[in-house]
C-alpha cells in the first residue's frame, strides 16, 4: 500500500469537507481489529474510499472489503484513489443506495462499518445483524452526531437523523445478543460485539 498516496487522499478529502473517518475513531477500531484479522468487512458509505483503504491493513491475507456508495462522482473518485494507493485487489465497491443493495447481499461478514445516511441506521443495523458472523463486530460512526443525540435537542431539520440514531442506540443496547459500548471518540462510535449464544443449563 502506498502510504503517501493515502495521505494525499486524506488531505484532499479534508479540504473538500468530505466526512472521512477521524484519526481517534480509527485508532479505537484498530485496537479491536488488529488481533481479529477479519476476512470480510462490509462498509456502508464509501465516500472517496479513505476508511476502506485504512481498513485494508487490518485484513487477513486473503481478506476483502465490500463497500457501498450511492453518489456516482464519489464512486469514481474512490476507484481512482484505490488504484493509486494500490489496494484494488482488496476492495470491491458497489454503486447504489445501500437500502436497495443490502437486502440482495447474502454473504457473512466479520465486521460491519455503518457510516452513511443517519436516518437509515436502524435499517442498516437489521441488515448487519442478518449478515454478521457469530464472533463479529458492528461499528457505527457518527452515532452521537455533534452531541445532538445525547442532548434534549429535537427542533432542528436534522431531527429525523437524531431520532433514528437514538433508535439505533436503544436497539443495540437492548439486544441480548450484543455487547455494546458507545464511545465519544470523533463524532461518536458505537461498538457492538456479537455475544456467543449462551446455552441455558436446565
Ligand atoms: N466511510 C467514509 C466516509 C463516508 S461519508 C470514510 O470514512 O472515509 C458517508 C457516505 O455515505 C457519503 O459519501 C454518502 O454519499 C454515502 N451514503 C449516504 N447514504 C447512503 C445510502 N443510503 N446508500 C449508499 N451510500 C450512502
Ligand atoms: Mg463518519
Amino acid at each position: 500500500m502506498n502510504q503517501q498516496e493515502l495521505e494525499k487522499v486524506k488531505e484532499k478529502a479534508l479540504e473538500e469537507h468530505i466526512p472521512i473517518i477521524m484519526d481517534d475513531t480509527l485508532e479505537v477500531m484498530e485496537q479491536y481489529l488488529t488481533n481479529m484479522k477479519p476476512k470480510r468487512i462490509l462498509e456502508i458509505g464509501t465516500a472517496v474510499g479513505y476508511s476502506a483503504m485504512c481498513f485494508t491493513t487490518f485484513l487477513a491475507e486473503d481478506g476483502r472489503i465490500d463497500t457501498i456508495e450511492r453518489e456516482e462522482e464519489r464512486v469514481k473518485q474512490a476507484k481512482e484513489n484505490i488504484k493509486k494507493v494500490g489496494v484494488e485487489d482488496k476492495i470491491c465497491i458497489y454503486e447504489g443506495d445501500a437500502v436497495e443493495i443490502l437486502p440482495t447481499f447474502n454473504q457473512k461478514y466479520d465486521v460491519v462499518f455503518i457510516d452513511a445516511a443517519k436516518g437509515k441506521y436502524p435499517f442498516f443495523l437489521k441488515q448487519a445483524l442478518r449478515m454478521i458472523e457469530p464472533n463479529g463486530i458492528i461499528f457505527a460512526d457518527n452515532i452521537l452526531y455533534k452531541g445532538y443525540v445525547l442532548s434534549d435537542y429535537n427542533k432542528h431539520k436534522q431531527r429525523t437523523a437524531v431520532r433514528n440514531l437514538r433508535e439505533y442506540i436503544k436497539e443495540v443496547s437492548q439486544n441480548p445478543n450484543l455487547e455494546t459500548e458507545i464511545l465519544e471518540v470523533g463524532d461518536g462510535l458505537a461498538i457492538s460485539k456479537i455475544k456467543n449464544k449462551v446455552v441455558p443449563v436446565l
